[in-house]
């Protein structure tokens, strides 16, 4: 028996602080439980009253004379540490916390004492804080919520319970079916990942939706989608850009919540929720379809219009419609007049009956091409929403075809509102506008793509790396007192993990810096380095192409007299001479170390790229090459590395082992280092690598 089973699936439940008074939470629990027809025995506790709406009741929880699954708490916050205590003694396991006034007012204290209470004896808590729980499978409704939501097959899971209680109600309105609607609440014991790890084995459910406010341990969460094997819709709120303000380095700005959640969700194999809206469109789909195990989509529509509307949507998210081969069209154009189009959107025209659809829908469920049908109906005044649904409906039974998604787009009044009750009844999702349609049919293609691609797992670590001489470098840097890494030791720290980084030597006089560039070969670059200038270039602190001896005196001399009046007092190390890399394409590389997630890793294109347009992508580290590719394809800048106007493509290859090799490096000094930037890195073209040419490290605080 899973271990939540008590509090998911309880066979038993005890109302502690059940009461007679109207409008009580403990009143409200225990009339639900009783509505929602609980099939096992309820035990009201409350020492005042020998019986509660028709129960027997017990003075505490240690008089119920059998054994009790889990405890629904509706007591003030000042009892419930006891009544954990009775509840642990009673052998309860489930414990079902209501009651408010713990962490999110401050009081952490009581509450990690409550958890500890339960697990001392093998208990688990949901909350403290939150509506309760609801099952349909078990016929529980151990909430304050008003009704078991409609039943169906998707686990609602949310942070908020508010947003709980608003959605109960409109599961009925929307036929939006639920196996399970789950307030997280505080999340002291029970979080994301144990309900995901659970609803993922509950064969009752199809889909997991999540509406997330903040995820504790990013890890876990992380490693719950992964190993679901089954679809998980992710709402996110307050997406705001958190921490970015503080954020030291150029990686860091880039940063902020929201694409470090995104990029965390579908590394765990979530599908991304714009809005509650999105979540509950998507998450119908899910339940109710198969995935979408290709690309290509089918729409059959009696309207133009909605058809090019529903092809314009499938671009947009990502599963753009394909032209019918010519026998396909063939076969759909027996269902439609002349003026019909069998290309695809497949438009049977307007004067089409339920006949035409009929013939369409076969043609398409039977066709091996199609991969999943989109059924778009306008409502005229020749057809009858409900008869067309019943088309649906009655093709898709008779097809016996259970790996093709099919959903529906009704466009229409109260007819087509109808029509999608029926259809919804029948497990095939409805929307009433093309794009919320498509966008249903892509989550369903996203889904299947999650199971053949693989992000984190495949992550080979480098052997070829210098872990311990990495660490030495951070702790010299830190002896100083310092908070981040000069340039040289920067790039030092990274060629320990096989970054090419531009060689270098740091010179502290006129004639060690002619040495060094007579060692390097010319052309070489000037930088200063010091702790107090960071932005070399914006101190005059840079200078590049130095043909000769001559050039790198009067380059050395200049940048010291630069550095001095941009800051008299600042450290100064003394100048880097950097091998000159040729010109190539620029590109930036970074981390940054995310409260939730951890280390993760950025890439973007250079210059106006990453400044003004923020064409960045992030990963949560360690990520493999594969992924390190995707990353590369997956912003808008890509066709620059795929070269342009005669341009060869870049060295993608040796890109993505950077990025491979820096997500390694950040996995590794997780606990050290906090932020990092490796820009520009200069891109040459396939087969001749890269050049990381600045290089930059920001501490964690101690
Ligand atoms: P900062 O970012 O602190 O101003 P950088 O080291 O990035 O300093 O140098 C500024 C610019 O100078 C780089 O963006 C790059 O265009 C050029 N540059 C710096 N070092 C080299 C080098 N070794 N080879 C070629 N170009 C370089
Ligand atoms: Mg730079």
């Amino acid at each position: 028996m899973h271990e939540l089973e008590p509090i998911f699936n309880p066979r038993s439940i005890a109302v502690i602080g059940a009461s007679r008074r109207e409008g009580s939470i403990g009143h409200s629990v225990t009339k639900n439980l009783i509505d929602g027809k609980f099939p096992g025995p309820i035990y009201p506790i409350n020492p005042g009253s020998p019986e509660i709406l028709g129960l027997k009741a017990y003075p505490s929880i240690g008089d119920v004379p059998e054994p009790v699954d889990a405890a629904v708490y509706c007591v003030p916050a000042d009892k419930v540490l006891d009544v954990a205590r009775q509840c642990a003694k009673a052998g309860v396991k489930g414990h079902i916390v209501i009651t408010s006034g713990f962490g999110e007012v401050g009081n952490k204290k009581d509450e990690e004492e409550l958890v500890r209470i339960a697990k001392a004896s093998g208990g688990r808590v949901i909350g403290p804080n939150i509506v309760g729980t609801m099952s349909n499978p078990a016929k529980a409704n151990a909430s304050f919520a008003p009704v078991l939501p409609y039943n169906g097959q998707t686990a609602l899971i949310s942070q908020s319970g508010a947003l709980i209680i608003a959605l109960d109600t409109v599961t009925y309105v929307r036929k939006f079916g639920v196996s399970a609607m789950i307030s997280l609440g505080n999340m002291a014991d029970v979080d994301f990942a144990d309900s995901i790890e659970y609803y993922a084995q509950d064969p009752n459910t199809t889909c997991i939706a999540l509406y997330i406010e903040g995820v504790k341990n990013g890890f876990k969460f992380m490693q719950a989608g992964r190993w679901a094997g089954k679809p998980i819709v992710a709402l996110k709120a307050g997406v705001s850009a958190h921490g970015a303000a503080a954020a030291a380095s150029h990686t860091g700005s880039l940063a902020g919540s929201v694409k470090v959640y995104q990029a965390a969700c579908n590394q765990a194999h979530m599908i991304w929720a714009t809005d509650l809206e999105d979540m509950l469109n998507k998450s119908q789909a899910l339940a109710m379809q198969p995935v979408l195990k290709g690309g290509n989509v089918v729409i059959i529509t009696n309207g133009g219009g909605i058809g090019v509307l529903g092809s314009d949507a499938a671009e947009r998210h990502g599963i753009p419609l394909q032209t019918a081969p010519a026998d396909v069209q063939a076969q759909f154009r027996k269902f439609m007049p002349d003026f019909g189009s069998p290309k695809n959107p497949v438009d049977i025209t307007g004067g089409s009956g339920v006949a035409g659809y009929e013939g369409a829908i076969e043609t398409a469920l039977k066709c091996p091409w199609v991969d999943g049908v989109g059924v778009f109906y306008c409502e005229t005044a020749v057809t009858k929403a409900t008869d067309i649904a019943n088309a649906v409906i009655t093709k898709l039974k008779e097809s016996g075809v259970k790996d093709k998604p099919v959903v529906c787009c009704f466009v229409g009044g109260a007819g087509s509102v109808e029509a999608g009750k029926v259809l919804l009844e029948a497990s095939i999702p409805y929307y009433d506008c093309p794009n919320k349609t498509m966008s249903a049919l892509a989550a369903l293609r996203q889904a299947a793509r999650f199971s053949e691609v693989g992000c984190r797992v495949d992550f080979e670590p480098y052997a070829d790396v210098d872990k311990k001489r990495a660490q030495a470098i951070i702790e010299l840097a830190r002896k100083a007192g310092r908070k981040a890494l000069t340039e040289p030791e920067a790039k030092t720290l990274f060629a320990c993990y096989g970054l090419p980084v531009t060689k270098s030597s740091l010179a502290t006089n006129e004639n060690e810096a002619v040495r060094y560039a007579q060692e390097i070969g010319y052309p070489v670059v000037l930088k200063i380095v010091s702790p107090d200038i960071l932005h070399k270039s914006d101190a005059g602190g840079v200078r590049v192409n130095l043909k000769d001896a001559e050039a790198v005196r009067i380059g050395f001399r200049t940048i010291m007299e630069n550095a001095k009046r941009y800051k008299a007092d600042a450290d100064i190390h003394g100048i880097l001479v950097c091998e000159m890399a040729p010109l190539g394409s620029e590109v930036i590389v970074g981390s940054v170390n995310d409260a939730t997630f951890g280390p993760t890793v950025m890439f973007g294109l250079g210059g106006v790229f990453v400044e003004v347009m923020k064409d960045v992508t992030f990963r949560v580290a360690p990520i493999s090459i594969d992924c390190a590719m995707a990353m590369q394809q997956e912003i808008k800048g890509y066709p620059m590395l795929q070269g342009v106007r005669g341009e060869k493509r870049r060295d993608q290859e040796a890109l993505a082992a950077v990025l491979s090799r820096l997500s390694q490096l950040v996995s590794d000094l997780d606990d050290d280092i906090a932020e990092t930037d490796a820009n520009p890195i200069l891109v040459y073209e396939e087969g001749k690598g890269c050049r990381v040419v600045d290089a930059r490290v920001i501490l964690k605080r101690r």
